[in-house]
């Protein structure tokens, strides 16, 4: 891990600087997810509701109650087999 500090923006920065590539995108997947939890984003990334799928994505709904990685795909599915379950 290397830290940079720029005076001008006053601004700390870490970055991966192991020779290890996995060493490196481990390091910045868990950068990512600090920013993601300092910047609130970090809720937004669900995995998707349909247990045949488990995607995972980001809820770019405006209330935050999004269920499926895709509306069009595993939301019209489950929303179908809930339908006909009702039914019978
Ligand atoms: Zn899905």
């Amino acid at each position: 891990m290397r830290l940079t500090i720029d005076r001008t923006a006053r601004r700390l920065s870490i970055e991966p600087d192991s020779a290890d590539p996995v060493d490196t995108m481990i390091m910045r997947l868990l950068l990512i997810i600090r920013d993601a939890q300092h910047d609130s984003t970090w809720t937004r990334l669900k995995t998707c509701s349909n247990a045949e799928c488990r995607w995972a994505y980001y809820d770019r709904s405006h209330a935050q109650k999004g269920k499926w990685c895709d509306m069009s795909g595993c939301g019209n599915r489950l929303k179908n087999r809930a339908l006909r379950a009702r039914r019978r």
